[in-house]
C-alpha cells in the first residue's frame, strides 16, 4: 500500500471521494450532534454492514458479451431486514449506493418501520438495453446477490431505471433457485405476481401528501399553486398526477431528454401518453424547450426534484425560487445548497420524509405477501397517509423544539430509534 493510500481514512479507501456519500455523512453528523449520539455508535453507523460487488456478464442481442458491475450495500439491520431499491443508471458507483443505503436506514427508522437500510445498483444505461437484455441482466444480478437477499434478510424494490417488471424477474429467479414461491423477496412487483395495489403510485402520491403538510404549515393553498417537476419517471409522473388533481398547475417538467416550460400549464395526460409510446419526453409538444436542469430554477410555488441526486448545488441554489421544495428524489440537495435555500426561506421537505411513501407501501406489500392476505386500496391509502403524515409531524415537532431544519430533525428521530435498538440488542453498541 502506498503512503498516500495509508493516510486516507478507511471510508475513502473503500468508496473514494463520493459526493453522494460525503453529503449523507455530513447530514448524519449534523443530526447526530442534535441528539448527542455516542461516538461509539456514530463510528459504526458511518459505515455499511456489508458490501457486495458482482460482475454481471450478459449476451447482447447483437451477439456481443458485455460485463456490467452490480452492487448491493447493506447499511444497518438494527431495526429489521435491510430494505432498499435497485437502481440501473450509468452514474451508479459504490459510494452512491452506500450513501443511498444509509439514507434508507434513516428513512425506515424515522417512519417507524421495522426495517433496516440497504440499496442496490447496476452501472448501466437502461435506455440502451432491449427488454431481453434487461431481463438477462436482472436475472444475473439476482443470481449473484441470491445469498445475501431474502424475505427475512434483505428485500429489494424498484428505483431509477427499474420497475415492476424488473421486480417480477427478481422474484421469479429467486423463487426458481430456492425451489419455493417467495414473493416477499422483493416489493414493487406487479399486482398479478403478489404485488400490492398502490405500490406503483405510492412514492409520488406520498410526495404530495407531505407537500400538503408543508403547505398547511406555511399557509399555501395547493389549488392554483405552480409546480415544477425535474424527472418524469415513476415518482415524477405520479406526483404530477396527484398534485394536478388538487388543482395545482404544472408549469415545467424535465426528463433525461430535456425540459419544457409553459406558464399556461402542462397537460400531464399528454406527457404520459407520449412517454408510453416513446420512452422519453423528446419532441413532445408541451411548451418551450429548456435544458433539463433549468427546470430547477423556474420560479414556482412548489419544486419537486424527482430524478437523480445532487442536482441542487452551491452553484444553482440561489436561483431556486420556490416556496416548498419537495424532495421526491433521493439526495437532490447538497449540504451547501441547503444553507442557501434555508436563508432564502424555502421550506424543504427532505427526501427521507418526502419520498418515504414508497418504502411504506413496500412494507405493506411485504406484510401482505407474508400473510397471503391482501388489503384494499382504501385501506392502504389510509394507512400510508397515517404513517407518512405522523412521520412528518414528529419531525416538525422536533425541528421546532430544537430550532433545526426538518431534514436534521427527521434524521435525528431516525438515528435515535436505531441507537435505542442497537443498545438494547447489545451488538457492539
Ligand atoms: P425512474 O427511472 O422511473 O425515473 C427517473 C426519471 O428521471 C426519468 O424521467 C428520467 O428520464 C429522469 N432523469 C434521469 N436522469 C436525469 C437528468 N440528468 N436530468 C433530468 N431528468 C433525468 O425513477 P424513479 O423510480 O421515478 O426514481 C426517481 C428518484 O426518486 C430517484 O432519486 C429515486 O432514488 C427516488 N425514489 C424512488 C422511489 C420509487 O418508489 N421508485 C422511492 C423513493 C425514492
Amino acid at each position: 500500500m502506498t503512503k498516500e493510500l495509508r493516510s486516507l481514512p478507511e471510508s475513502d479507501l473503500l468508496f473514494g471521494e463520493s459526493p453522494a456519500l460525503q453529503r449523507v455523512i455530513a447530514i448524519f453528523d449534523a443530526a447526530a450532534r442534535v441528539v448527542d449520539l455516542d461516538e461509539n455508535i456514530a463510528v459504526r453507523l458511518r459505515r455499511p454492514d456489508k458490501v457486495v460487488i458482482a460482475s454481471l456478464p450478459i449476451r447482447h442481442d447483437n451477439g456481443a458479451v458485455k460485463v456490467y458491475t452490480g452492487f448491493r450495500v447493506q447499511h444497518s439491520h438494527a431495526l429489521g431486514p435491510y430494505k432498499g431499491g435497485i437502481r440501473y443508471h450509468p452514474d451508479v458507483d459504490l459510494g452512491e449506493v452506500c450513501a443511498l443505503a444509509m439514507l434508507m436506514t434513516w428513512k425506515c427508522a424515522t417512519m417507524n418501520l421495522p426495517l433496516g437500510g440497504g440499496k442496490g445498483g447496476v452501472r448501466v444505461d437502461p435506455l440502451q438495453l432491449s427488454t431481453s437484455e434487461k431481463e438477462q441482466l436482472t436475472r444475473r444480478y439476482t443470481a449473484e446477490m441470491g445469498p445475501v437477499i431474502g424475505p427475512e434478510k434483505d428485500i429489494p424494490a424498484p428505483d431509477m431505471g427499474t420497475d415492476e417488471y424488473t421486480m417480477a424477474w427478481i422474484m421469479d429467479t429467486y423463487s426458481q433457485r430456492s425451489g419455493q414461491f417467495t414473493p416477499e423477496v422483493v416489493t414493487g412487483k406487479p399486482v398479478d405476481t403478489g404485488g400490492s395495489v398502490l405500490r406503483r403510485e405510492a412514492t409520488g402520491r406520498g410526495v404530495v401528501y407531505t407537500i400538503e403538510e408543508a403547505a398547511r404549515e406555511i399557509g399555501l393553498s395547493l389549488k392554483g399553486a405552480t409546480v415544477s417537476i425535474h424527472g418524469f419517471g415513476n415518482v415524477g409522473t405520479h406526483a404530477a398526477h396527484t398534485i394536478a388533481q388538487r388543482g395545482a398547475k404544472i408549469i415545467a417538467i424535465a426528463d433525461v431528454s430535456g425540459g419544457y416550460v409553459n406558464t399556461r400549464g402542462i397537460d400531464v395526460d399528454t406527457a404520459l401518453s407520449h412517454l408510453t409510446r416513446h420512452r422519453t419526453l423528446e419532441s413532445c409538444a408541451l411548451g418551450d424547450r429548456i435544458a433539463a436542469d433549468d427546470v430547477l430554477t423556474v420560479p414556482c410555488d412548489i419544486l419537486i426534484p424527482a430524478a437523480t441526486g445532487h442536482v441542487i448545488t452551491e452553484k444553482n441554489a440561489a436561483k431556486v425560487r420556490c416556496k416548498i421544495l419537495g424532495e421526491g428524489a433521493n439526495g437532490p440537495t447538497m449540504p451547501e445548497a441547503d444553507t442557501i435555500l434555508e436563508r432564502n426561506g424555502v421550506f424543504t421537505v427532505p427526501d427521507i420524509v418526502c419520498n418515504a411513501g414508497g418504502v411504506i407501501v413496500s412494507y405493506f406489500e411485504w406484510v401482505q405477501g407474508g400473510m397471503n392476505f391482501f388489503w384494499t386500496e382504501d385501506e392502504i391509502d389510509s394507512r400510508l397517509q397515517g404513517l407518512l403524515r405522523a412521520g412528518f409531524q414528529r419531525a416538525l415537532a422536533l425541528a421546532k423544539e430544537r430550532k433545526v431544519t426538518l431534514r436534521t430533525a427527521a434524521l435525528a428521530n431516525g438515528i435515535q430509534r436505531v441507537e435505542r435498538a442497537m443498545r438494547l440488542r447489545g451488538m457492539y453498541g
